[in-house]
């Protein structure tokens, strides 16, 4: 019996849950706790919180949401439980409070379980002075501080602080409090690795790489290598002496530390999933430039390493981002579109509020009525399988790694470029084409992961493994069909550049040179019709890609779009091509056996992110859908908007998610209007033959007349709001 097919059967078991949908109304005799949970919450403690916080009015808040579990403030930095561990600060405030007892007992009253949120990150000054070997040291030896709260100094995840005071700590709370699980704040992340300078890390450095590693990402270094190595398995014995450190007491018990950075990885998350029982992205919001998007990229990241099992994202109900006010609330559409985000894609919401006496107070009904809806149609949020028909390999070595002198971008012959802006572009294209597509992480490429994807795209996955090249390979011998650009497979994976692709086999042209570029004013031209071509009317060339990877050329009947080289763009008398076209190829579309391939040698997907020129999305799009062979998708929407979509086989039917990202704040925080799109025009594809009688809008919640075709239900959605979830019973 395999996973799926285990989690299966443990599902059907399950007793199901009642719209109160507390946690032990849904526990199994098969399933850890937290798999069953469908909403959490979460109020951090401050220092002065024990003098005033009332635990029954908080509680009943969360029970309000009908969350399934509660995070509370424990210790670590800060102890809010009169603690008799060495060195682990009570709060000042404290007195003879126990707030966390406090805290835990107005939870269990409710019916929620308890998440005891602990901070490994830092301690005080008098465990400084005990325990020097605890903590980080900067290059010239100095303790690292905290960079706002000085008096706080940064632990070292090498030294005893993680084998044995924290292991302390959760002894005495477990023996107190027994709570269902703990959490670590910040630990360990899946940012880049830091280097820590104190005697007991030179010592292993020394012994285990040989050296000091770089202070940042950069593996042209061997040392860093080995580095890399050396961290990702402390991590992994940290977070397992913690797992079992937390089960002593209760079995039922879960360690979860923090995994949350979205798309922009640079710890080994597969790694870490082997070890985690359920991932925990704290992925708050978003500041800056970043698309709104960027929780439902989380949730497909998560997802793409942990098979199934839990994932919780942390929603902030905070102004965070590139300003932060930590006691304001974000607008209710904002943080609105962001928990639909996480219950989209799959995760568990998890909605987080500071300080035990908000002045601001406007969060609470904006998380108040989400949750409500959500325990209100709980059963079609518990997803059995997603129902994606296109895979997108999850680069995450090309992110991490693909980088210039140990900064965190590449400098591509001057230019800085951001590892991440490849994938951001493939996502913005293949939301602008409503496909449905699951992010598949690099190292979890094998036949079994792919069989149920019609297309397997990559964007520039530069950095793999020849394993893996070996696994897309085989998913082309078994019929899948490929998209790949730029610098695909051109390195193995820490970034070692080979003769030539990995898969030049397959993309049917030899690399002839390292990538070229950047040059605006390039374009592609059409020499003769293709599939993929179509729809450009009016035109003979395309915008060509801001740098590509030369390649063999082809001879006229296999070359359908051609490089025509950079051009001056200014002065205006100086704007005509010196050279108007060449044999050198800008996409290669094959056919070999059931499978399509395309590839595209330029950056289109980046030079697409960058430039916003809807050439180039029309020509990713056209390839996937050329690549899936013009059968219906899985789901198709027609009608206005920039929408993304999810469809999930449910424990009682189908789901069909549509999220609203129509919206002049799209791009840039926060939303704050709604633009409602429709009506959409919606056809989806039932799988095995199953029966369908019913089609409800559940954010409208109205049923929706539909119509039964071929195997497929076709209906209209009139109005999308923010969210709507349709789901087909
Ligand atoms: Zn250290």
């Amino acid at each position: 019996m395999n996973r799926r097919e285990f989690m299966e059967i443990s599902a059907a078991s399950l007793v199901v849950a009642s719209t109160k949908g507390l946690a032990t109304t849904v526990s199994s005799e098969n399933k850890p706790w937290y798999e069953t949970m469908l909403r959490c919450g979460q109020i951090n403690f401050n220092e002065q919180d024990p003098l005033s916080m009332k635990a029954d009015e908080w509680m009943d808040y969360f029970a309000s949401l009908k969350v399934n579990a509660v995070l509370l403030n424990g210790g670590g930095i800060m102890a809010f439980y009169p603690t008799q561990v060495p060195y682990h600060h009570r709060s000042e405030y404290l007195g003879s409070r126990d707030l966390f007892g406090d805290m835990v007992a107005a939870a269990r009253k409710r019916e929620m379980r308890v998440v005891a949120r602990m901070d490994c990150n830092y301690a005080y000054e008098e465990a400084f002075q005990a325990h020097p070997e605890w903590f980080q040291r900067n290059a010239d030896g100095t303790p690292t501080r905290h960079s706002e709260c000085d008096w706080l100094y940064k632990t070292c995840m090498f030294g005893n602080y993680f084998t044995d005071q924290m292991p302390a700590i959760y002894r005495e709370i477990n023996q107190r409090y027994t709570p269902d699980g703990f959490y670590t704040n910040g630990w360990p992340g899946t940012e880049a690795l830091e280097v820590c300078h104190c005697a007991n890390c030179q010592k292993i450095y020394q012994e285990q790489t040989g050296g000091i590693p770089p202070e940042t990402t950069d593996v042209r270094s061997a040392v860093y290598r080995k580095y890399y190595e050396v961290y990702m398995d402390r991590v992994s014995f940290v977070w397992k002496l913690w797992q079992d450190t937390v089960q002593e007491k209760n079995p039922q018990s879960v360690y979860v530390g923090n995994l949350g950075g979205g798309i922009r990885t640079v710890k080994d998350v597969k790694r870490l999933s082997k070890v985690a029982s359920w991932f925990n992205a704290d992925n708050q919001g978003r500041g800056g430039n970043t698309p709104i998007w960027m929780c439902a990229q989380q949730g497909r990241v998560a997802r793409s390493v942990m098979n199934g099992r839990t994932v919780t994202n942390v929603i902030g109900s905070y102004s965070n981002g590139s300003i932060t006010w930590r006691h304001s609330s974000k607008t209710p559409a904002e943080t609105t579109l962001w928990m639909a985000q996480a219950a989209a894609s799959g995760m568990v919401p998890w909605y987080h509020r500071l300080g035990g006496q908000p002045e601001d107070t406007r969060w609470e009904e904006t998380g108040r009525i989400f949750f409500d809806w959500i325990a209100t149609n709980q059963a079609h949020f518990r997803n059995k399988r997603s129902l994606a028909d296109i895979a997108v390999l999850y680069p995450q070595s090309t992110i991490a790694f693909y980088r210039s002198n140990g900064t965190s971008t590449r400098k591509l012959n001057g230019m800085t470029i951001d590892t991440t802006e490849y994938l951001e572009g493939m996502y913005a294209a293949l939301l602008e084409g409503r496909f449905l597509f699951d992010f598949i992480h690099q190292e979890n490429l094998n036949s079994e992961t792919l069989k149920q994807y019609r297309a397997l795209l990559i964007p520039n996955a530069a950095y793999l493994r020849d394993d893996e090249c070996d696994a897309i390979r085989n998913y082309v011998k078994a019929g899948g069909s490929v998209l790949a650009t730029f610098e695909t497979s051109r390195y193995n994976e820490w970034g070692v550049p080979r003769e030539d692709f990995g898969l030049q086999d397959l993309f049917g042209v030899n690399a002839t040179g390292n990538a070229i570029g950047p040059y605006n004013n390039s374009y592609m031209r059409m020499e003769k019709a293709h599939p993929v071509l179509e729809g450009f009317a009016g035109t003979k060339i395309l915008p060509g890609p801001e740098f590509r990877v030369p390649v063999s050329h082809l001879t006229s009947d296999t070359r359908y779009l051609s490089v025509v080289p950079h051009y001056p763009a200014f002065p205006p008398e100086m704007v005509f091509p010196r050279v108007r076209q060449t044999e050198e190829p800008a996409a290669i579309f094959s056919q070999q056996g059931n499978s399509r391939i395309a590839y595209f040698p330029g950056d289109v997907c980046r030079s697409y992110w960058r430039s916003g020129n809807t050439d180039l999305s029309q020509l990713l799009i056209n390839s996937v859908r050329w690549l899936m062979k013009d059968q219906p998708a899985s789901a198709s929407i027609k009608g206005p908007g920039l929408l993304e979509t999810f469809a999930w086989e449910t424990e009682s039917g189908l789901a069909l998610h549509l999220l609203n990202y129509t919206n002049p704040n799209a791009m840039r925080p926060f939303v704050s209007q709604l633009y409602p799109v429709g009506p959409l025009q919606i056809q989806v594809q039932i799988p095995y033959n199953r029966k369908i009688s019913s089609v409800r809008a559940l954010r409208m919640g109205k049923d929706l007349p539909f119509r039964n075709a071929a195997g497929s239900i076709h209906f209209e959605v009139s109005s999308v709001t923010d969210y709507e979830v349709i789901a087909l019973t």
